[in-house]
């Protein structure tokens, strides 16, 4: 069997670039997870990561097509709901600012319209970031007058130790190569400095009712989905030290996904919940539903099965 090394130095097997190995922690212990629609993803038995196989072969912005995903599309969907992105933004600034990072450089990564960036800056940082949409990038540096790069960060060429926190906002998933691009930042962080990540939780209650239409499985634009004990292990592999990790979020349309994942059986068509109202959180109706649903939530988020992972870690050397 023909075999060649990946980026981060794990064999790829050569018959139609599926791995047997995973890209993460290297195990040969590689299983079916789901499919959905024409893609295969598998669960490694090793670290727990879920990731699509095949990879795509070419670089992350090349998989980003307009096939699959329209930046510009996500792009307008954020500026619609840019206050609602500021105040959570401002909240995970204090969350950073609690771990006191060393220096007042962040950089947030797969950073989209500027919005956290914007925050970071308000609050004393001097803050940059790195984005491959277009249209994000535009109006970041345009409308937001921000530090903005679209080039990949692997390829950013940043010293070593320039930033006192760097921040994946929903982007760890998009990479090709996790670990590798957890490595590239590790080394741009101050000795001390912080690493934030937010992404989707496949070991979720979310994630096993719904499985495969669960809303963040979206190949092939997430490449790979972590749990709390998969992401715990990635860290660790990139040479972090673990300082938090929890389990939020969930609103009203998560709860609609499981409503549509539950009337699928019963012969009930999606479209019949897909009233416009029900897909907007900010309504009223959603309010009332996210505050009801306040105490599993918070349940939930306490057991790591809550729909987002949180985790801070540290570089230590
Ligand atoms: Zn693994």
């Amino acid at each position: 069997m023909m075999h060649r090394r990946g980026e981060s130095g794990n064999m790829i097997d050569g018959n139609g670039g599926n791995r047997d190995s995973c890209p993460v922690c290297t195990a040969r212990q590689i299983v079916p997870f789901l499919s959905v629609a024409a893609h295969s993803l598998v669960r490694c038995l090793g670290c727990g990561v879920v990731f699509l196989n095949p990879l795509p072969t070419e670089d992350v912005s090349h998989a980003f097509t307009a096939e699959h995903y329209n930046p510009e599309r996500v792009t307008r969907q954020f500026l619609g709901r840019e206050a609602e992105k500021r105040e959570e933004f401002g909240r995970r600034l204090s969350w950073i600012d609690a771990f006191g990072p060393p220096t007042r450089e962040i950089l947030d990564v797969g950073c989209g319209p500027g919005f956290f960036l914007d925050e970071a800056r308000k609050r004393g940082w001097d803050a940059c970031g790195s984005e491959i949409s277009p249209a994000s990038v535009a109006h970041a540096r345009t409308h937001l007058g921000l530090q903005v790069s679209d080039t990949p960060i692997q390829h950013m060429p940043f010293p070593e130790a320039t930033f006192g926190a760097i921040t994946f906002w929903d982007s760890l998933e998009h990479f090709r190569d996790p670990l590798g691009v957890l490595r590239a930042v590790e080394r741009m962080l101050v000795p001390g400095g912080v690493l934030a990540v937010v992404t989707p939780n496949v070991s979720s209650l979310i994630a096993r009712l719904c499985g495969p239409n669960w809303g963040w499985l979206k190949p092939p634009d997430h490449l790979f989905l972590f749990d709390p004990g998969s992401l715990a292990k990635i860290l660790a592999l990139a040479g972090f030290q673990l300082l938090e990790m929890t389990s939020k979020g969930g609103d009203a349309t998560h709860l609609y996904q499981v409503i549509v994942r539950l009337g699928a059986p019963l012969g009930i068509p999606a479209s019949f919940f897909m009233h416009p109202v029900l897909r907007r959180p900010s309504h009223f109706s959603c309010q009332v539903i996210h505050a009801a649903a306040a105490p599993a939530r918070y349940l939930l988020g306490r057991a790591l099965m809550g729909p987002l992972i949180y985790a801070v870690a540290r570089r230590t050397t």
